[in-house]
């Protein structure tokens, strides 16, 4: 679609088709996991005057910026994926990246969302204007809407790392984020900074393949091992033909992976347990004590992320593979320099830094009701209501917003759960019960209040540094369980909202 729709004209006669009473107008942003998954939903409850702003030539979000070698989801496949549309067809229990695109593109084409979706549209500003969003992309006006719903997801911006003489480098420099496909490693020299689900995968793809791997890292990680296989054909047609099994299979992955989350997020014997898995994995997987050492964090598991990867410690084993916990002191046309003073000579060096991870929506350029930013209401920490929405922010809502349960759930379904909320709300109003609503301040204050004790509880609020964390120190996730996020999205309390009938 290159042009915006023309909205207002069209309201009556679009609703006169779909049986509710009047169409709403939405403005969704991005056209990634989330804000497809949203708008699939919208079209299936009746809604046909959304649009999908997306700032890309492409669908899939973070599945198309990133193309890094070894890029893979540490969710299993089945349940990385949407519950209206399994893929009986994915080649590994766990996907490659490219996979996962390759799906994405594949059930947007089905479901037609290209006819919603205007490309190459970033949003810059959007105000709340008495009764409705007003959306702009730079100084384009791209109309107004009763509905604004953010799908932007939280790790997009790279994080560029300040280190003195990066751009005196001879060799090539690429971040993961912004993968040059050109580039080749293949008996190179070759530096990684950087020890994240990024890094790790990286150095896991591409050791076998370079003369020298020198992996800079800063603090270990705790790492799980990951059951990664191909699937058998026998399986992939037995998933495609056998009546009910996608289903069985999709529960079975929904139940392992809401008692791996509880892990994470329920204090008592299990999570003890849990948390011993990587102490058992790092103590089985590499004998050479020096090397463990090097390797071992210290704080406590499930604090950070949990890297899942089987490859990475038998690839720093390997002998062309160096692991360099000295801090990085300069970078120098040859190679870099470290605090003990050696300099590592490299041909080529990928920097896996991960992203801006606080984010979220803030780029957005949002002002709600009475000149409401976001920046004012998060200057102490994310406050939000379930996740989803936010007060002094009208008929908006959040797709991946701080609160989400990142951490433990899939972010595909937690998406899906949040969209399933929203769109009950604008059913309610398309049903012609309010004209606009937003959570109180006490129901956001209420819920932010929990989630700050609850976190206190799960590993996430032990003793570390993370990128979870806001300016407050207090991580930005939903510290219950995954069913309870399901349940709560489940539930539409209208006494935790001001609503203006
Ligand atoms: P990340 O977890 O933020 O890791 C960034 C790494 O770069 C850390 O090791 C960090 O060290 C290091 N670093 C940052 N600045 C540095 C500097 N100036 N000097 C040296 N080292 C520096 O980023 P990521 O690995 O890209 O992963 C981010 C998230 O993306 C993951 O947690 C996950 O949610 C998602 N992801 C998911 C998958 C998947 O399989 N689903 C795959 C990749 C990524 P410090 O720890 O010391 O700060």
């Amino acid at each position: 679609m290159s042009q915006v729709r023309e909205t207002t004209g069209t309201r009556r006669a679009t609703a006169r088709g779909t049986g509710i009473a009047r169409q709403p107008r939405i403005a969704v942003i991005g056209a990634g996991f989330s804000g497809l998954g949203l708008g699939i939903r919208l079209k299936r409850a009746g809604m046909t005057d959304f649009t999908i702003f997306e700032k890309a030539d492409n669908v899939g979000g973070t599945w198309r910026d990133n193309h890094y070698p070894g890029l893979s989801c540490d969710v299993p496949s089945r349940y990385y994926a949407w519950s209206f549309a399994p893929n009986p067809d994915w080649s590994m229990t766990f996907s490659p990246g490219s996979e996962i695109q390759a799906y994405i593109e594949k059930v947007a084409a089905k479901e037609r969302m290209d006819d919603f979706i205007q490309y190459r549209t970033p949003i810059t500003a959007a105000r709340w204007q008495d009764t409705e969003w007003q959306v702009w992309s730079g100084d384009r006006d791209l109309g107004r809407f009763d509905f604004l719903i953010s799908a932007v997801g939280f790790l997009h911006y790279p994080n560029h790392p300040d280190i003195k003489g990066l751009d005196t480098f001879a060799g090539k420099v690429v971040h993961t984020a912004e993968w040059d496909d050109s580039t080749r490693w293949a008996g190179k020299r070759v530096g990684v900074i950087g020890n994240g689900s990024t890094g790790t995968q990286v150095v896991a793809a591409i050791t076998p393949d370079v003369q020298e791997l020198v992996h800079f890292m800063r603090t270990p990680q705790w790492m799980v091992p990951m059951d990664k296989r191909p699937y058998r054909r026998s399986w992939k047609l037995a998933q495609r033909f056998v009546p009910g099994l996608s289903k069985r299979t999709f529960k079975f992955y929904e139940e392992a992976q809401d008692a791996f989350g509880e892990g994470f997020t329920e204090p008592g014997p299990g999570q003890d347990a849990f948390v011993q898995m990587p102490r058992d994995f790092l103590e089985a997987a590499v004998p050479d004590p020096e090397l463990r050492a090097k390797l071992t964090p210290d704080y406590p598991p499930g604090c950070r992320r949990l890297i899942v990867s089987s490859e990475y410690y038998q690839m720093i084993q390997r002998p062309n593979a160096h692991l360099v916990r000295d801090g990085i002191v300069e970078v120098v046309p040859e190679g870099v320099r470290t605090a003990d003073g050696t300099l590592h000579e490299l041909d080529l060096l990928i920097v896996a830094t991960g992203y801006d991870a606080n984010a979220f929506i803030r780029r957005l350029g949002l002002v709600g009701r009475d000149g409401a930013t976001v920046e004012e209401l998060w200057k102490d920490g994310y406050r939000t209501y379930e996740s989803v929405a936010l007060d002094g922010f009208p008929n908006f809502f959040m797709l991946g917003g701080p609160h989400s349960p990142f951490g433990h759930f899939s972010f595909v379904l937690s998406g899906e759960h949040q969209s399933r909320y929203a769109v009950r709300w604008i059913e309610a109003w398309a049903r012609g019960e309010y004209e606009n609503a937003a959570p109180t301040t006490a129901a956001v204050d209420r819920f932010t209040a929990h989630q700050r004790v609850k976190i206190k509880e799960t590993t996430w609020g032990a003793d570390c540094v993370s990128w979870y964390q806001d300016v407050s120190g207090t991580p930005s996730l939903y510290p219950w369980s995954a069913r309870t996020f399901r349940d709560s999205m489940s539930k539409r309390v209208v006494s935790d909202f001001d609503v203006q009938r």
